[in-house]
């Protein structure tokens, strides 16, 4: 089984550092952004770490 990473909860099963699983992240860190000039809200962030399954 691969490892997952309990401090990072991730629900995007379409990342390939996804668990097949779990819901976790399988990566030892990830790193957030922002695409808003001026974000105000959870949607305007982003996990720039994802890479397509
Ligand atoms: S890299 Fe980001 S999007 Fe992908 S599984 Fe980890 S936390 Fe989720």
């Amino acid at each position: 089984m691969e490892k997952c990473n309990q401090c990072i909860k991730c629900t995007v099963q379409q990342c390939k550092h996804h668990h097949q699983s779990r819901n976790f992240c399988t990566l030892d860190c990830i790193e957030v952004g922002t695409h808003e000039a001026n974000p105000k809200m959870d949607q305007c962030t982003d996990c720039t770490s994802f890479d397509l399954r």
